[in-house]
């Protein structure tokens, strides 16, 4: 079997954010012998899904505190050594992609991810980097063997994490890693950034409709975290980037055993009770050009003082959206079994980037950013052994 081995120096598991980073940064540092093997017929579909097709590759203000990892020290160096200002400069130096801001997030210039995708896979076609599609890798034997047909000196284990399966990340990067490392050093995948089920039903009359409010998340009758934003009523419960923000700290909660939690909706952040109570009653007790119709009918039919209702619109969460639905996946790899290279400390020339790690980030570009900065990390780290 040996001599019919296809040999390579790194073989690069999954052809997403994180995979063809850390491709094209080997091909930057002049590696050769590099394959990205993608289970797809194309690279980067759940890329070219995010910030809603235009790709919000960044942000500006990235607070690393936001992370949520086991181990935030080697994620404090990781992201000091691989900061977006560098991460820019590579997209725009390197790939040619030019990015711009709109407030603190980052965007390529033409508002479409395939612009991010297409630059990508142009560099890895420039530089002899062999992408190998439809090749669905189930096997790393030690040596190590990919599917008894591929040999290389270096794994990236770059497979994604298990939310939005149909993208092609349905949570093999854990059986792969598994292999290799013990249970107590992969957290169970999660669903983080993901719409809330809620107990009370009249919102179901209001679904589809979305409202600019202020909503905190009360767990055990403890205010614990706060976002304001556009949040969507839906037949199961509440979606919108608010939601999603405080669902991955709902999670948390929940993973250390929680009794109650809801959703608080401030429907008028921006005004006292005084003011809207003001407001209501110049309309003579209507709420007719303050809210929609429809949404105003539901608070209205509920039980209790209208004003505390708009001001705090009560919906008990009875739990999360499944992975199918969330945008990220909590868990995955321990920071901790990994070197700031990214290379599992107990397999010397086996790493692990991106959503497989435990690390995840709120909406705004933080995902894609630890996507990004893993990858170098781990590219540069596979070039230095190389020498
Ligand atoms: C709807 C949506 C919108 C989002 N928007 C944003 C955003 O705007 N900004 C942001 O920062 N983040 C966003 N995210 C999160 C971001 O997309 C992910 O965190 C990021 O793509 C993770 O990169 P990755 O390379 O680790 O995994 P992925 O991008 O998931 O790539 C993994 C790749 O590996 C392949 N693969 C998996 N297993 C195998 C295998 N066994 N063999 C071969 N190939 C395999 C998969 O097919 C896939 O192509 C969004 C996510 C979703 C779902």
């Amino acid at each position: 079997m040996g001599s019919d081995l296809k040999k390579y120096n790194t073989v690069i598991i999954g052809g997403g954010a994180s995979g063809l980073m850390c491709a094209c940064r080997l091909a930057y540092n002049r590696m050769t012998g590099i394959a990205v093997l993608e289970r797809n017929t194309k690279p980067g579909k759940k890329l070219l899904m995010t910030g809603n097709g235009r790709c919000n590759v960044t942000n500006d203000e990235l607070d690393i505190s936001l992370y949520n990892t086991d181990d935030p020290s080697v994620l404090a160096s990781v992201m000091d050594k691989y900061p977006v200002s560098d991460t820019k400069e590579f997209f725009g130096q390197v790939l040619g992609v030019s990015l711009i801001s709109k407030g603190e997030l980052v965007y390529p210039r033409t508002l479409k991810g395939i612009t991010v995708l297409e630059q990508m896979i142009r560099y890895l076609g420039s530089h002899d980097v062999d992408m190998i599609t439809d090749f669905h890798v189930t096997k790393i034997a030690d040596g190590f063997v990919i599917n008894d047909s591929i040999m290389t000196d270096n794994v990236v284990i770059a497979g994604g994490g298990a939310s939005y399966p149909k993208t092609g990340s349905d949570g093999s990067s854990y059986k792969l890693i598994s292999s290799f490392v013990s249970s107590s050093d992969i957290i169970p995948a999660y669903p983080s950034l993901v719409q809330l089920n809620v107990r009370e039903t009249d919102i179901r009359k209001i679904s589809g409709e979305r409202i600019n409010s202020r909503v905190t998340l009360v767990i055990d009758r403890e205010e614990v975290a706060s976002e304001t934003g556009e949040m969507l009523f839906t037949d199961y419960g509440v979606s919108g980037i608010c939601i999603m923000q405080l669902s991955g700290i709902l999670n948390r909660y929940r993973m250390k055993g929680i009794k109650t939690a809801s959703v608080v909706v401030d429907m008028f952040p921006d005004m006292t009770p005084e003011k809207l109570s003001a407001e209501v009653e110049r309309r003579g007790g209507k709420l007719n050009g303050l809210l929609l119709s429809d949404i105003a009918d539901v608070v209205l039919s509920r039980k209790g003082d209208v004003i505390s209702n708009l001001k705090s619109f009560v919906l008990t969460i009875t739990g999360t959206r499944d992975l199918d639905s969330a945008q990220v996946t909590g868990g995955g790899i321990k920071l901790s079994s990994l070197t700031e290279g990214l290379m599992i400390k107990s397999h010397p020339g086996l790493y692990v980037t991106g959503e497989a790690v435990n690390v995840d980030g709120p909406c705004g570009g933080y995902n894609l950013q630890w996507a990004w900065s893993s990858a170098l990390s781990c590219a540069d780290d596979i070039s230095g052994r190389s020498r």
